[in-house]
């Protein structure tokens, strides 16, 4: 069993354009959600660290493309937010030309995480992104972030609406999450380690 030194981790660079992406034979783990889904917190929870990746960074301005090498064998790759109310419509079509950039580009992702939160349905732009990781035709796997701020009898319709909103083949897995409590970290970690 490979195993991977989630503590050993260094921020690479941002990448502002399609000409900054790094290519590489490592494997790329790329992490997609709406800003304040809690991205940067989930990042942090798998490894480790309270503010490796930025927390709570004002919204919509991380419009590049972060990378952070693993233990120099994987690169957790982290996508610009989506969805923030407040930005420009230069700045969103800036965002979609990068995504479009990215997500046409045969070797950028090895394993997609989109993270939703557990706490709504998700938005038009969610689904939209989904169906640019199933078209990728990359595996990905779903996080249903925010868990903890659920009541327990609310779980289950809650990852219901996540799974029929996406379309989620029945296969594909929806893995509940807290960044907070670290709930799911173990089972998302998992599904990284099979990348190597
Ligand atoms: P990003 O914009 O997606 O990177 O989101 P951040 O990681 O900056 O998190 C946005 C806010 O949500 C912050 O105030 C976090 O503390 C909070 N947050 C993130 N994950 C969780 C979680 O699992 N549970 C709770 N209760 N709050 C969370």
């Amino acid at each position: 069993m490979p195993n991977l030194n989630v503590n050993k981790a260094a921020f690479v660079k941002s990448a502002a354009s399609h000409t900054q992406f790094i290519r590489s034979e490592l494997p790329s783990i790329v992490f997609a959600g709406k800003s304040n889904v809690g991205k940067s917190s989930v990042i942090n929870r798998l490894l480790n660290r309270k503010n490796f990746a930025r927390v709570g960074a004002s919204p919509g301005k991380t419009s590049h493309v972060n990378y952070f090498l693993i233990d120099e064998k994987l690169y957790f790759v982290d996508l610009p937010g989506y969805g923030y109310a407040k930005v420009s419509q230069s700045e969103r079509e800036r965002w979609a030309k990068l995504m479009e950039a990215f997500f046409s580009e045969a070797g950028n992702i090895d394993l997609g995480v989109m993270i939703v939160d557990a706490r709504h349905k998700p938005t038009a732009d969610d689904v939209t992104m989904a169906e640019w990781f199933k078209s990728s035709g990359r595996p990905y796997v779903v996080v249903a972030n925010k868990l903890d701020k659920l009541k327990k009898s609310e779980v289950d319709a809650n990852l219901s609406l996540i799974r029929q909103t996406l379309t989620l083949p029945e296969e594909l897995l929806l893995i509940p999450f807290s960044a907070e409590k670290g709930m799911g970290r173990d089972m998302l970690l998992t599904e990284i380690m099979k990348m190597l």
